[in-house]
């Protein structure tokens, strides 16, 4: 394949990915995602828009975000040079701002005056309700009950940002039932509002606009590294939840020779609800909206998935990462729990920077291929920061006594 004239041939203009992605919708909902899609492929050429949200990222968000070399921890494992996109520097302490102040902006020229979504650790959640603040459009969250009960900071960060969180009580009250929630409110209201999604995932168009927002970090990184070292590196590799910080960091090196890696989590193990590792093994099935890889159960229907990084258990992944890993162009690989938990308190020990659990899986692969390689660099997207993680890991691994030593 010629990658040099990917971006203009996908998705095609029904949203596919190869056999992956589309838009598998309720019929009355076609006319919203037709004209959401319609204006995007408009506003996102023009000036105006191109120019504000360039403005946004600068003056709002702190970007561009720095590249780090981590000289000591790759001091330690060996001769492989590790470094870092720095996204936990990004406003908010994580790459989801990039594609929610995106789909704001949208909102704002399509003269919408609210925006929804759902939320599951509230990551999103505080992202969405952060873009509505800047933009002064109103803004609903939903959350299952459960995960209200589990994740009260991020529920006060909305509340404060002037969110109305709305917890939910069927089911399970976790996320499936707060998306169910917020499709439902979206088909009642959509002529004043935008369901704004939280990864590259759902139907088209999503997956391509929350990948154009976030190639930003690709781009970015990608001049970066090749001004402070006069040449690209030889892998590339970010986590894997519903694949939005991977694909908008792999898909600016598409066409150059650089190895690119997908981590996603392994969890406690290989057994079905002990991981989330769709692509390793998940098979084709449509879920939410799209065609891609997914954990199915033996009746086909979305598996129980786990991780430690509660951003990254989705039982499905990004539509184009399917297509990309046919197409030979991407590989993926995993990471256990507790070597993310190594990589986080490495990386908080060696370097001074507490990575969020999500973005330790990344960097646990690195650690590994680091080792392996001997020579050469890698460069990592480190998604988010890890505040939001710390009490849940002190609660469970201490202060890390068990894994700051190399071995
Ligand atoms: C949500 C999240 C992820 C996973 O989402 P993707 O869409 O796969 O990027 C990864 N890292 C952090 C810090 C997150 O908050």
């Amino acid at each position: 394949m010629d990658y040099s004239t990917y971006l203009k041939n996908y998705p095609s203009k029904e949203g596919r990915f190869g056999k992956f992605g589309g838009a598998y919708l309720p019929p009355q909902l076609v006319p919203a995602m037709d004209e959401i899609t319609e204006a995007y492929l408009t506003i996102c050429h023009s000036s105006q828009f191109i120019n504000e949200l360039r403005r946004i990222r600068r003056e709002f968000q702190g970007r561009p975000t720095p590249v780090y070399h981590c000289e000591k921890l790759s001091r330690k494992i060996g001769k492989t040079q590790i470094y870092l996109k720095r996204e936990d520097l990004n406003h908010t302490g994580a790459h989801k701002l990039n594609h929610c102040m995106g789909e704001g902006l949208l909102a704002k020229f399509l003269g919408k005056k609210r925006i929804i979504a759902e939320t599951g650790a509230g990551q999103h959640g505080v992202a969405l309700a952060t873009a509505a603040a800047f933009f002064g459009l109103d803004c609903t969250i939903y959350m299952g009950e459960v995960d209200v009960a589990k994740q009260a900071p991020n529920v006060a960060r909305m509340k404060i940002l002037g969110a109305n969180v709305v917890s939910v009580k069927d089911g399970q009250r976790t996320l499936k039932e707060a998306v169910d929630a917020a499709f439902a409110d979206y088909l009642e209201n959509y002529k004043e509002t935008i369901y704004c999604i939280g990864s590259a995932v759902g139907p088209h168009p999503f997956p391509m606009m929350v990948r154009d927002f976030q190639m930003v970090v690709g781009y970015e990184a990608r001049e970066q590294f090749q001004e402070m070292m006069g040449f690209l590196p030889d892998v590339v590799t970010a986590c894997v939840g519903g694949g939005s910080n991977s694909i908008g960091m792999f898909l600016p090196f598409i066409n150059d020779p650089v190895e690119i890696v997908g981590v996603e989590p392994l969890g406690r193990g290989e057994k079905i609800g002990d991981n989330a590792a769709s692509m390793t093994y998940g098979s084709e099935g449509v879920m939410h909206g799209f065609d891609s890889i997914m954990l199915k159960d033996s009746s086909g229907e979305p598996a129980p998935v786990y991780s430690i990084a509660s951003g990254l258990d989705y039982p499905s992944v990004g539509p184009e990462h399917a297509f990309l890993r046919e197409c030979g162009r991407v590989k993926y690989d995993v990471a256990t729990d507790r070597e993310a938990v190594d990589a986080f308190f490495k990386l908080s020990r060696y370097e001074g920077i507490i990575p969020a659990l999500e973005s330790s899986h990344a960097l646990a692969y690195a650690m590994r291929r680091a080792k392996e390689m001997d020579a050469g660099s890698i460069l990592v997207n480190l998604s988010g920061r890890g505040d939001k993680d710390l009490d849940y890991v002190i609660e469970k691994y201490g202060y890390g006594e068990d894994f700051k030593d190399f071995d």
